[in-house]
């Protein structure tokens, strides 16, 4: 399939926009389209009737009130629904349900139904923890077990009825019957099946979805009635990241060419049967690529079935260019002469986008940061789309009740035919009341699976229905009046909901502007300075030259000592600044130099940012002069000054943020610094040394040594005149460092060392198995595993292992391996020939001792030359991992009492001590629903990182600083509060302040 040589994505307005402007365009397209005092007298009568008559369910949504999601309650409620039903072990099972329930007060609340089963459940699940589970982890005897596992079966049997609420049927043909049973009572009834899951992370996934999606199909097609057409039948939603594992946009090649033709399959069997197909929407970062798949499949469709009018998409109104987004659709649908169903919503992932806009540090949020701004778009997209009659058959999906009578209002006077939707198990009151006031065609969303596949759908809901700021949690909620539920969202917030991601540490610290690689425009600048970069000669420095540079450094620290600490802070911030601007370039050359992807580079540079700043900041908080408390008649200061010349030595794998870091701090610390990067990446390092001289590092403060580390690293550690050693490396070398500094005659030297790790990640079987794959595809994976912080024993519960293990092989095939100049490239190669060479010697010894779980095929000829596949390989035991790989391959070892016999780890407590036991004390993942599992592994595991549900890579400066103990460092962590301090010397000066006779100041304060 050919791409449009003008694409969707070029016509919409980038996400980065500053939101006032857009409100007020918004509300400029509504004026004189509402009149909310007619909205409200629609709207009471179906609200008011709601409070008199609760729906059936409406136990749900009070019990959400009774337990908020900001509670323990609620979120033990939360917790337990997302993970309980898939815990495959009665051991686990007990303690998540003991260890949620036993921190949660379910008893406070009075009521019936689900409060009343709630409160006594976690009653007595409170009681027998105490009882039977007294730390609340050791195997309880045969008869407490049982006591607990009865807990635990009911607490499951609560979770699947509350689920029962949102899933109309675990099988398409079980919906179905559901499905006709209710609209016996409600004929016009019309539903969209969704098949649950989670996205699909492997091949194998994408098959399966696209398995269940046609058979469901087939279903629908088979109850439809023919001639019918897609308003009056049953129709289907799709989620485009369950058919494919890599839909992103950095995959596009791929997804046009295995994605498309999986979605025109559906296409052509929706087509066929004349039903209506919907695309779900996801994440706002895919937007872009799910307008370009829309339009292609409006191609096929124009060529295939011109007559069909039900292929669709839905639309978030929370994002700032959805308004845009339905006149683009509007015009695909009139270019290729078609006619597109299309759902209006709020959106579901409001929070996910908040986070990622916070962690990329993007200009600004793609997303409204005021719910009722989000209510004012989905007006204005309401109105676009009534005024698209032509090309759009509006779908309104809400659930709010002033939502749909403003609706209601504007299709009168356009005439336009449109449909109402809801989620099945929400909105049954507030529809029902407009059912009976007016006659509007009304279809339900309703999710089909089992309920292992209910979980995520589950915990959205939950999360929506338990939102404050929600509709249906306020329409729950008597005290809320009915003026103020219907109160008109029609006017723009003065200030911001949320600060500007770049505003995320306050006003003191500016957040390094990061890039939304997704989006063409913003990538376009770095891609053309990747091509255009050549990487520079860097001359080595003779070993002769070394003493009078150090010399030159040693006479240059007085001065930028005495310079004022103010002024040397402010050259760090001019630094952090410059960097910024200068974003592209300094891709171009960590990509050309130190082969990294795109993303690594992006990241990399604003660490470096990160670190200038912070350090500049923390300088001027703590560096200054402390008064010290003492007996009259004395003053005590405290000063700080530099020590004398520093020497900074760092790796390869961070020739920019590393190398950054250690010089930043060292200089801001008053001393001077010469520099000595890794001899792979000199060229990183001359030009962030160039452009710190530019921000006014004076010369002789600071100087580039370049060269290998045996004979100008290790003369720069002998050199009599260097005063403190900052290294990042191999513990092997840190330890030379170590010896080569108390050979020394002369002061003892400070050595500030950071080095390797054996990290593991420790997974329970609570786990989320898609979670776990993401984090360890990332943590072991990126940056082809060549970071100190990278995942390298992945040690999960035998319970999980299997489905676990095959979903991380699946996922590791999907991974681009190649060129990281190109933006599709998720692994480039290793750092050099030698670095490749020490990884397959491993690989080799692997190959005799483990067993290969999976591995990726590489690139054939040159361009897979220097990389490794990356890979997995399954230990026996914890102990069979000896050394630390600087690359992208995988352990693995089980653990769980049917390992104990091969040497395993029965438990999560012999775990961690077979982990400590390796000496190594860096990063460590850990992933388990139970949350003072998580709090008990931290505290007996000996790491400077603990990284809980998430990946273990990536530390931000200020957030985790980063560094370990024992084999992996000696401290202090870079980018945390105490670093500063260990590049100074303290010096205290006592005055007697009486001593010119008399103690005045007391005596003249005294009364
Ligand atoms: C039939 C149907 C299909 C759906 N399909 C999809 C889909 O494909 N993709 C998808 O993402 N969602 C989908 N949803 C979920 C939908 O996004 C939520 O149900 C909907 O947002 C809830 O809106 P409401 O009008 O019912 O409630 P309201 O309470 O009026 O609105 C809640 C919504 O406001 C927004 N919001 C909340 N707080 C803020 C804030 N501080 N700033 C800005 N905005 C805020 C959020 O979108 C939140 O969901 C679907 C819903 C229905 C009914």
């Amino acid at each position: 399939m050919s791409l449009p040589t003008v694409t969707p994505a070029a016509r919409l307005p980038s996400p980065l926009r500053d939101e006032a402007p857009v409100v007020q365009a918004r509300l400029a397209a509504l004026a004189g389209a509402l009149d909310w005092a007619g909205v409200q007298a629609l709207a009471r009568p179906w609200v008011q009737a709601v409070r008199d008559e609760p729906a059936p369910f409406w136990a749900m949504e009070s019990l959400l009130r009774e337990y908020p999601i900001s509670s323990a309650e609620g979120l033990a409620l939360m917790r337990l629904a997302e993970a309980l039903l898939r815990v495959p072990d009665a051991a686990t099972a007990i303690a998540l349900t003991a260890d949620q329930l036993g921190r949660a007060d379910f008893e406070a609340a009075d009521g019936d139904g689900p409060h009343k089963m709630l409160a006594s459940l976690s009653a007595s699940a409170i009681a027998l923890s105490k009882r039977f589970l007294p730390d609340g982890e050791h195997p309880p005897g045969l008869l407490q077990r049982l006591g607990a596992q009865t807990v635990v079966a009911a607490t499951v049997r609560a979770i699947q009825l509350l689920g029962r609420q949102f899933v109309l049927g675990q099988s398409i043909g079980e919906a179905l019957g559901e499905a006709r049973s209710q609209r016996k009572a409600q004929p016009q009834l019309r539903f969209s099946f969704d098949m649950l899951g989670e996205g699909a992370r492997t091949a194998h996934d994408a098959q399966r979805y696209l398995r269940s999606y046609r058979d469901a199909i087939a279903a629908i097609a088979a109850a439809a009635v023919a001639g019918a057409g897609p308003e009056a039948n049953d129709g289907i939603s799709i989620k485009l990241s369950a058919l494919f594992p890599r839909y992103e946009d950095s995959q596009r090649a791929r997804v046009f060419a295995e994605l498309l033709p999986r979605v025109l399959g559906l296409v052509d069997d929706a087509a066929a049967a004349d039903i209506n197909l919907t695309v779900d929407a996801e994440e706002s970062d895919r937007l872009e690529l799910s307008l370009e798949l829309i339009d292609a499949a409006a191609e096929h469709i124009a060529a295939h079935h011109p007559h069909w009018r039900g292929f669709g998409l839905a639309i978030q109104a929370y994002q700032t260019r959805a308004e845009e987004c339905v006149h683009e659709v509007a015009r695909i649908a009139r270019a290729h002469g078609l006619r597109f169903m299309v759902r209006l919503v709020k959106g579901a992932y409001w929070d996910g986008e908040i986070k990622r806009a916070q962690e990329l540090g993007l200009a600004a949020y793609p997303v409204f940061t005021h719910k009722h701004h989000t209510d004012i778009s989905y007006l204005a997209c309401a109105k676009a789309l009534l005024d698209h009659a032509d090309v759009i058959y509006p779908q309104f999906a809400t659930h709010n009740a002033g939502t749909v009578a403003a609706i209601v209002q504007m299709a009168r006077v356009r005439r336009a035919p449109f449909e109402l939707q809801r989620l099945h198990g929400m909105g049954e009151g507030v529809y029902r009341e407009i059912g009976r006031s007016e006659p509007l065609p009304l279809r339900i969303y309703a999710p089909v699976g089992e309920h292992r596949d209910l979980l995520a759908y589950l915990v959205r809901r939950l999360l929506e229905n338990g939102a404050n700021s929600s509709f249906v949690h306020q329409l729950a909620d008597p005290q809320v009046d009915v003026d103020a539920l219907l109160a008109s969202p029609l006017q723009a917030a003065p200030e911001p909901g949320q600060p500007s991601p770049l505003r995320l540490y306050g006003r003191a610290r500016r957040n390094a502007l990061g890039v939304d690689l997704s989006i063409a425009a913003e990538r376009a600048p770095l891609l053309a300075a990747v091509a255009a970069t050549r990487v520079p000669q860097v001359a080595e420095t003779p070993v002769s030259d070394i003493d009078a540079t150090m010399r030159l450094l040693h006479a240059g620290q007085v001065a930028w000592n005495d310079t004022p600490l103010a002024e040397r802070a402010a050259v760090l911030l001019r630094a952090a600044d410059r960097l910024e601007a200068e974003l592209p370039a300094w891709c171009g050359l960590l990509v050309k130099e130190a082969h990294k992807t795109l993303g690594d580079c992006v990241a990399e540079l604003r660490e470096a940012v990160d670190f200038c700043r912070y350090y500049a900041l923390q300088a001027q908080d703590t560096l200054g002069p402390r008064e010290l408390p003492g007996p009259t008649g004395e003053s005590n200061t405290l000063h700080l000054h530099g020590r004398g010349v520093f020497v900074c030595i760092s790796p390869w794998n961070f020739p920019l943020a590393i190398f950054a870091g250690q010089v930043v701090a060292a200089l801001v610390a008053g001393n001077s610094v010469a520099a000595k990067p890794a001899e792979q990446t000199p060229a990183v390092a001359q030009r962030f040394v160039g452009l710190l001289h530019a921000a006014g590092v004076p010369q002789d403060a600071l100087a580039l040594l370049h060269g290998p580390g045996e004979t100008v690293g290790a003369a720069l550690v002998a050199h009599p005149l260097t005063a403190g050693v900052c290294f990042t490396g191999s513990t092997q070398v840190a330890k030379l460092i170590q010896r080569a500094l108390a050979a020394k005659d002369g002061a003892i030297v400070p050595l500030i060392a950071e080095t390797g790790g054996l990290n593991a990640m420790v997974v329970d079987s609570s786990a989320l198995p898609e979670q776990v794959a993401d984090a360890v595809v990332q943590s072991a994976f990126r940056s082809a595993g060549q970071r100190c912080s990278a995942l390298r024993l992945l040690c999960v519960h035998e319970g999980i292992a299997d489905g676990v293990i095959a979903m991380i092989g699946g996922a590791l095939q999907e991974l681009a391996v190649g060129d990281p100049a190109d933006y599709a490239t998720d692994v480039g190669p290793v750092i050099d020939a030698e670095a490749h060479a020490a990884i397959t010697r491993h690989l080799e010894r692997l190959d005799r001792e483990a067993t290969l779980l999976a591995r990726r095929a590489l690139p054939d000829g040159p361009a897979g030359a220097q990389h490794i596949a990356p890979c997995a390989y399954e230990l026996a035991r914890v102990a069979d991992l000896r050394q630390e790989v600087f690359g992208p391959v995988l352990h693995v070892v089980r653990w769980g009492p049917g390992t104990a016999a091969r040497g395993g780890a029965a438990d999560v407590e012999a775990l961690v001590g077979q982990i400590n036991a390796l000496g190594y004390g860096l990063t460590l993942g850990v992933q388990t629903r139970i949350d003072s599992r998580a709090q008990r592994i931290a505290h007996a595991a000996r790491v400077g990182n603990v990284y809980v549900n998430r990946n273990m890579i990536g530390a931000v400066v200020g957030v985790q600083p980063f560094g370990g103990e024992g084999l992996s460092g000696t401290g202090p962590k870079a980018g945390g509060p105490l670093y500063l301090y260990r590049f100074c010397a303290e010096q205290v000066v006592t005055v007697n302040t009486a001593a010119a006779g008399g103690n005045a100041a007391l005596l003249a304060g005294a009364h």
